[in-house]
């Protein structure tokens, strides 16, 4: 079975090492080539936009393509309109596999808006310090309330930096856990945090770390993703393979 897998994700890079060595899957995996160093991956891998869900359509035909696999982050919402597209032109099965979003729990103080303009709307007038827990081609509207500081931290450095006075920039890759997030937030003394609902534990730790220090998070909501058979875990993606593998032998395929 040929198998696409739309990534960067920890879950994308999950499933594909579970794939790598199986005789009955050939896998290739797809990333948009945001980052300039990407992790090593254990499958083939190319890199780039296929140019809008025809080019996703017509790689999938030319590359004889039996399922599509969205494993891309929740937030991607582009890519995933493009895979629904794609596998209906091209007539190859999708499936989706997209992590829960985070709940409230007991002390957490979430103020949930739609966009990142509403955002920057929610840290209101008076100085703040505000920790920016977003991709880094997201914080330009940052930039419209120069008043506060910020802390950004970010996978590759962010440049041109924000045209903002007040700005720290810290260069990392996930994941963070909860005493070192909590730590990071003590240190720059934050007192609000930016951040979209990405689920998992890679990046839960800033989030627990809020709820013990009490200090709100602005909440990016999630966007609307197509319709799709979808599974949210790893180990549901493989299950989900293995029958259609199954059935796909059954027929003699
Ligand atoms: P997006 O806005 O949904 O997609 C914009 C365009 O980037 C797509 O139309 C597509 O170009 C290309 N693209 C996106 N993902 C791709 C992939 N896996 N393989 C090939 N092309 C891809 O995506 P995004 O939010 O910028 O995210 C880009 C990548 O970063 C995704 O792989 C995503 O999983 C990962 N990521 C995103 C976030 C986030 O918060 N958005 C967080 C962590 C990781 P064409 O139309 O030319 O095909």
């Amino acid at each position: 079975m040929k198998i696409l897998i739309l990534g960067g994700t920890a879950e994308s890079r999950a499933l594909a090492g579970a794939l790598a060595k199986r005789p009955d899957c050939a896998v290739t995996l797809s990333l948009a080539g945001r980052t300039a160093k990407p992790l090593q991956q254990c499958v083939p891998t190319r890199t780039g936009g296929f140019g809008g869900a025809e080019g996703l359509a017509a790689f999938l035909r030319d590359e004889n393509i039996d399922v599509l696999i969205d494993a891309t982050h929740p937030y991607a919402a582009q890519i995933s309109a493009n895979a629904a597209r794609a596998s209906e032109l091209a007539s190859v099965r999708l499936l989706a596999l997209r992590r829960p979003a985070w709940g409230k729990a007991q002390g957490d103080q979430w103020i949930e808006v739609e966009t990142i303009a509403d955002a920057v709307e929610a840290l209101g007038a008076a100085p703040r310090r505000a920790f920016l827990a977003l991709g880094r081609k997201e914080i330009a509207p940052f930039e419209r309330a120069p008043q506060h500081t910020y802390l950004v931290r970010s996978v590759d450095p962010v440049d041109p930096p924000l045209a903002v006075p007040h700005a720290i920039y810290l260069t990392a890759r996930g994941s963070f856990n909860e005493a070192d997030d909590r730590a990071l937030l003590e240190r720059h003394r934050i007192d609000v945090i930016v951040a979209k609902n990405s689920g998992g534990d890679a990046s839960y730790g800033k989030i627990a770390g809020a709820r013990a220090l009490h200090l709100p998070v602005v909440m990016v909501k999630r966007p609307a993703l197509p319709e799709a058979a979808s599974v949210e875990t790893v180990e549901d993606a493989l299950a989900w393979l293995n029958h259609a593998i199954t059935a796909a032998a059954t027929r003699g395929v």
